[in-house]
């Protein structure tokens, strides 16, 4: 990797939660559901044994990670909590605060630091891989550059695994880490590792508007904000006033509105196209007016209302019940909001949220098969760098899932197949021609 620790990898960001067929909100979740979610989602273009395995080890990857210490968040009774991702009718997301992906990221990495203290592996950080090395049709290993001190070097192996990311920086601005350069699955592609769908990628509907032309890229306002608030747009076009001074009768919650049965919790496509229409439309805010609104007001008077109601104060005022509510979002959010108001300068507590769709995720990438090989033998392709196997996936909280489906619960039962046939293979030496060869290139 060519970050100082895998702690500083782009999956640093992902904030919402990771999906798991576990069923603990008994609201008719199964195995059988998260496929079928899932191939739907997928626009009916997934693999679909992949996507019911995918199903199958959702469980198992939430109690690996429980048992590496990952903090998800739990209820007041001690059980591990859900909430609710776009596209589905269930609550299946895990999650940890808005810090999902470091704190899964963490996880791994004590695990893997523990494999280092043991010996078993060998970590490279700041290294930047440049090509793949291939003896007789094979991959055998590859050139990478030390980037602290430049020197380019050889390191052989069995078989390669490609874990580097998606390309999302392909777009001038995107969420993701400008690291997310797509440099090792180009490497591969060029030695014959042929990519899958790669013009999918994945919109997010809710990220902070572009704001001017300083930027280098766009920060994401985590899905998990479509469970409590409510999108919409002025009625009337080209609207001058400020969110909080337009009345409730002169609101469009154009989503409840076209899609009763989903509501704010449509699939990320839908509510993109739905956002761009909007404002293409006219109906947008803010000074760009490609704006639509995030609104938490309701669910602040909502749970308020919950919390009076808990402690026995019928006769709580509003002021009273807006400060419980408030807390209760605070708990849930508090450091998403707290991100858009330093990124913003706004209170959402006090004023919607603006937000726009922006390029999140990248669904193509290296063709895979069944056991995670590209079309390179011997060279395998995990997480958001392979193609998704879930095909055009609009759905949240799957990518992690994928990835630690992938690394956890695949790599180590297919890789053994194509080990099995290499067990007589001694290692080769990097002085190979071949390595030779692809340094020169590299170099
Ligand atoms: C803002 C944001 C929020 C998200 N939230 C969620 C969410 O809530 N739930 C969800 O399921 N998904 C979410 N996603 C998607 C998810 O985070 C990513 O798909 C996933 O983390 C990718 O993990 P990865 O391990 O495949 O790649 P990465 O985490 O990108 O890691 C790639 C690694 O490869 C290394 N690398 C790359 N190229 C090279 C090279 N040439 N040489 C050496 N090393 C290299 C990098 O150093 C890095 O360590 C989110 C994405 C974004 C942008």
């Amino acid at each position: 990797m060519f970050q100082d620790s895998p702690r500083r990898a782009h999956s640093i960001a992902a904030q919402g939660g990771i999906n798991a067929a576990k069923n603990y909100q008994n609201d008719g979740d199964s195995v059988f559901r998260l496929f079928y979610d899932t191939v739907k989602g997928g626009d009916y273009r997934a693999r679909e044994a992949n996507v019911h395995r995918l199903a199958e080890v959702s469980n198992a990857i939430i109690d690996q990670c429980v048992a590496q210490g990952v903090p998800f968040a739990r209820e007041y009774g001690g059980l591990l909590s859900n909430r609710s991702f776009g596209g589905t009718q269930v609550q299946r997301t895990f999650y940890a605060a808005g810090q999902t992906g470091q704190q899964l990221l963490l996880g791994a990495y004590s695990a893997l630091e523990r494999q280092v203290a043991l010996g078993n592996v060998t970590m490279y950080s700041r290294h930047e891989m440049l090509d793949i090395v291939k003896i007789d049709d094979k991959a055998r290993g590859i050139i990478a550059r030390d980037l602290v001190s430049g020197q380019l070097e050889r390191h052989f192996g069995h078989a390669v695994l490609l874990c580097t990311g998606g390309y999302g920086n392909v777009f001038y601005l995107s969420t993701n880490a400008m690291g997310s350069n797509v440099t090792a699955a180009w490497k591969a592609h060029k030695k014959g590792a042929y990519f899958g769908n790669p013009c999918f990628t994945q919109i997010h509907p809710t990220c902070i508007p572009v704001s001017g032309d300083h930027q280098s890229k766009l920060t994401l306002m985590s899905e998990s904000l479509r469970n409590d608030g409510r999108i919409w747009v002025p009625k009337q076009k080209n609207e001058n006033r400020k969110a909080v001074d337009i009345p409730e009768a002169e609101r469009d919650y154009y989503l409840e509105r076209r899609y009763p049965a989903f509501g704010n919790l449509v699939p990320r496509d839908v509510a993109s196209r739905a956002a761009k229409e909007r404002c293409e439309e006219g109906f947008g805010v803010g000074t760009t007016r490609m704006a639509v609104c995030l609104d938490f007001k309701d669910a602040i008077i909502r749970y308020g209302r919950i919390e009076a109601g808990k402690q026995g104060l019928e006769k709580a005022d509003e002021l009273a019940i807006i400060k419980m509510g408030k807390a209760v979002i605070e708990e849930k959010y508090g450091n998403l909001f707290e991100m858009y108001e330093k990124i913003t300068g706004e209170n959402p507590y006090e004023m919607p949220m603006r937000i726009y769709p922006a390029v999140h995720y990248t669904m193509g990438g290296l063709w895979v098969d069944y056991e995670l090989q590209t079309t390179v033998k011997g060279l395998y392709c995990l997480g958001e760098a392979n193609f998704s196997d879930h095909g055009a996936n609009r759905l949240g909280a799957s990518a992690l899932m994928q990835g630690l489906a992938d690394g956890y619960f695949v790599i180590p039962y297919t890789l053994g197949n194509y080990l099995a046939d290499d067990i007589r293979t001694a290692s080769i030496s990097t002085t190979h021609p071949a390595f030779e060869e692809t340094e020169k290139g590299s170099s």
